[in-house]
């Protein structure tokens, strides 16, 4: 079976050099190993995506040189894969609805931090400080009845004894180095948010459903997804899918040493076009000429 790539942007602003070159080291590598090669739109945060950036992403690709398969997957229109694979997770009992809000994590943290600091995630988010798992069924059944809305967690401690050993194939490097066998430790992250009252997933249960759907064989993605990559072993193992191997490659960075935004004019492919720099400028400036 050939190797399957893929390359996952969300339509949530336009494509800098980062995308560029992660674009291009998929194609590239599909190229080499006569793999394929899919694109996949991760619109499920509808306050952010547009479609408007959903075609800038299609046409930049293309200008690019980039060619992909078709029908394109787009999240939003698979939710009940995600919704039956965060069932599962529920039978297992490893999810809980927590019902505070931003605000009030915020103010439990700092309360938590009066006696010391409190734990961040690899991101260097704080990990969620609150105790609704052990909220009643009968609290939590009048809560959700209340309308109240709530973040669906994964009890990471429990999803964690009922793995072992878990790690990966690390193809690339990680940022400190990190390569071959890379041991997961998705305790690190806490207790994850899966999915929302109004939204069935989430960031890390719909990109491990979706590459397992799409038989993703080959993961190449930028560095600043490696510690990620913890939890998505984790889910991968609690829900029986395969694995697959991964290769993180370096984040391209501005002068400064700042990783890009989509915010960040002067490195992004419309203006890099229009000041008149081809595709294959764009591979130089990436390093991959
Ligand atoms: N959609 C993610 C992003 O734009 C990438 C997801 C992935 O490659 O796993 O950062």
């Amino acid at each position: 079976m050939p190797p399957v790539f893929r390359f996952a942007p969300s339509p949530n602003g336009l494509l800098h050099l980062g995308h560029a070159y992660s674009a291009l080291l998929n194609f590239d590598r599909a190229r080499e190993t006569g793999g394929r090669l899919l694109l996949r739109i991760e619109d499920i945060d509808a306050t952010r995506c547009r479609p408007e950036y959903e075609a800038a992403i299609y046409e930049d690709l293309a200008w690019l040189g980039i060619a992909w398969e078709t029908p394109v997957r787009r999240q939003s229109e698979h939710l009940s894969d995600y919704r039956a694979a965060l069932e599962r997770l529920s039978e297992l009992g490893l999810v809980y609805p927590a019902f505070e809000s931003r605000a009030e994590i915020a103010r439990l943290v700092t309360a938590r931090e009066a006696d010391g600091p409190w734990p961040r995630d690899p991101d260097g988010a704080p990990l969620y400080p609150g105790d609704a798992k052990s909220v009643s069924s009968g609290e939590r059944a009048r809560l959700i009845a209340s309308g109240a809305p709530y973040a669906l967690r994964l009890d990471m401690a429990a999803a964690c004894r009922r793995v072992d050993g878990l790690s990966w194939n690390e193809l690339g490097e990680g940022p400190d180095g990190e390569r071959d066998t890379v041991p997961a430790r998705p305790e690190a992250w806490g207790d994850v948010i899966l999915a929302r009252k109004e939204t069935p997933t989430s960031y890390h249960l719909s990109v491990v459903v979706d590459d397992a759907l799409q038989g993703v064989s080959e993961i190449v993605r930028g560095q600043d997804l490696f510690h990620a990559t913890s939890v998505h072993r984790l889910l991968q193992v609690l829900l029986g899918l395969p694995e697959p191997a991964y290769r993180h490659h370096a984040l391209i960075r501005d002068e400064e040493g700042r990783k890009l935004s989509k915010s960040s004019r002067s490195t992004g492919l419309r203006e890099l076009r229009s000041a008149g720099i081809t595709p294959a400028g764009v591979r130089q400036l990436v390093g991959l000429g």
